[in-house]
């Protein structure tokens, strides 16, 4: 099962060449249920399950099979060999645990004191062992991906992303609708699930570099001298030649958020210039130069000083005086900066006049910037809580690389939130609401993002109810449910094909040319 999932991952036979113990947890990841890994349970250990339930159920009822249970030893010793071993049983006091609804022997099974005409017996035993079998496998995994088991071949890099509480791996369980906005094509989708897998990536340009500390055949990127094309994507998040990817993918991500917000009934307007979202009160011109794309110390000096200056006066002339002062003393605005800092997407509610700003971002958590604050906080909050668990660590505790990404789109868009706080009341009843968008590059969502996401559900909802009655009998609550799981699956498909389509033109020449 594993080698002809691995198989499609390697389309024109390169091989899978690198060290044995990631090949083991790649291999261990695919069989790890999602979203943790891809979910494909081996058939043996569910006709293992299935038969030993079989035979427990039939020996309570058939006196005939009863009877003939001495020819079933040899049977019964190889299913219980193959589901001890997927239940990871390794000795009596283990088998104990599941003593209640499962016979811990072929002995125990066969020799008629527990299992006989007659006797009761548990209905639910193949979903109680695939649900133990499940769990098993994601505490083999989280065990094997610890932080005693960093090494050269299994790197700080690769344990953050195996650590990360991310649901992404649910897009394995889920058929690929072509209704998302940005669905995976078979390319990127072999490039995602490699990077997911913490496989080396495809070999795309060659260039092979033999003295690579990598326990794989690295690529060396053609554009960045010295940099090698890594399994965590830590240089495809950084190389010129995936740089049309990176704006791909977060313009993707925008792109989703936005259909779903028009699907909820809201007003959605990707990109609004400042000035539309000022309500007017500036003139585009005013704008580029009170929210240049760049600012230096000058202008945040400026700035500073009119906000200052605002908080103490509402006169509106007093107001238009400081701006004109304020756009007379900042640098002059560089030519090539024509459209001046926007914001990536606004959402208006016409029922209520609810307004969000959103300004979405995506990071490589195990980039070399963060790898430091990510490995000590992965270790202090997540690794425990997983292998305790055997589930997704959750992501109550914010990542240190998305909650500094959010910190700074706030400060980055602080001018333009501040001064739209002030239009109260004059131009508008409530200041709009800005929230940061940040997700990591395998799929962590930050508190903002999941906070979007609820909001507009919320107005999905409202808009199910106002419609009422359906003739399919889909109840509002249904329907929302069904809206947000596929919100989920578009955002995380959305970040799998951007993914992959930058680690596809990492360390490629011609996309360099490009840009
Ligand atoms: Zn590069």
């Amino acid at each position: 099962m594993a080698n002809a999932f691995l198989d499609i991952l390697d389309p024109v036979g390169q091989g899978l060449q690198m060290s044995e113990g990631r090949l083991q947890r790649a291999i261990l990841k695919i069989s790890t249920p999602t979203p943790i890994g891809c979910g494909l349970t081996p058939s043996s250990d569910h006709a293992a399950a299935a038969w030993w339930a079989s035979v427990q159920s039939s020996l309570c009822e058939d006196r005939d099979l009863f009877g003939l249970r001495a020819s079933l030893t040899r049977h019964a010793d190889a299913a219980w060999t193959f589901l001890s071993s997927a239940l990871s049983l390794k000795g009596a006091a283990d088998a104990s645990k599941v003593s209640h609804f499962l016979a811990t022997s072929s002995r125990e099974l066969l020799d008629g004191t527990v299992y006989h005409p007659g006797a009761d017996r548990e209905q639910r035993v193949v979903r109680l062992a695939m649900r133990l079998i499940s769990r098993s496998r994601a505490q083999a995994f989280a065990a094997a991906t610890s932080t005693t088991s960093i090494s050269p071949h299994f790197t700080a890099a690769d344990y953050i992303l195996s650590k990360s509480p991310t649901s992404i791996g649910n897009i394995y369980a889920t058929p690929l609708s072509p209704r998302c906005p940005e669905p995976l094509t078979p390319v990127n989708y072999i490039h995602f699930t490699r990077y997911f897998l913490g496989l080396p990536p495809l070999h795309t340009i060659g260039n092979i570099n033999p003295d690579s500390p990598a326990d794989y055949p690295a690529q060396r990127c053609l554009v960045h001298r010295g940099a090698i094309l890594d399994a965590a994507a830590c240089h495809a998040s950084a190389c010129t030649s995936s740089a049309s990817s990176r704006t791909k993918k977060h313009n993707h991500l925008v792109r989703v958020v936005a259909e779903k917000a028009r699907e909820a009934g809201l007003l959605a307007e990707p990109e609004p210039p400042s000035h539309t979202l000022l309500r007017g009160e500036f003139t585009p011109e005013q704008c580029r130069t009170l929210f240049p794309t760049k600012t230096g110390a000058l202008y945040k000096e400026a700035f500073h000083k009119l906000m200052t200056a605002l908080g103490d006066h509402h006169d509106p002339q007093h107001h238009e005086g400081h701006i004109k002062r304020m756009a007379a003393a900042v640098p002059p605005v560089p030519c090539a900066d024509l459209k001046g800092l926007r914001i990536d997407l606004s959402l208006q509610d016409p029922v209520d006049g609810d307004e969000r700003w959103i300004d979405a971002t995506v990071v490589n958590t195990a980039a070399p910037s963060y790898r430091t604050m990510e490995l000590a906080f992965t270790a202090a909050h997540l690794e425990a809580e997983a292998i305790a668990n055997g589930t997704p660590p959750s992501s109550r505790v914010e990542s240190p690389a998305l909650a500094g990404r959010e910190k700074a789109k706030r400060f980055k868009y602080s001018c333009l939130i501040t001064l739209s706080q002030r239009q109260v009341p004059r131009l508008r009843h409530r200041p709009p609401i800005f929230t940061p968008m940040a997700a990591s590059c395998i799929g962590d969502l930050a508190t903002g993002t999941m906070e979007v996401i609820e909001w507009i559900t919320s107005k999905y909802l409202r808009l199910c109810q106002t419609l009422g009655h359906r003739d399919d009998g889909f109840t509002p609550k249904q329907l929302t449910h069904i809206f947000k799981r596929h919100f989920f699956h578009s955002v995380h498909c959305a970040l799998a094909a951007g993914m992959g389509n930058m680690i596809a033109y990492a360390g490629t020449p011609a996309a360099a040319r490009l840009f």
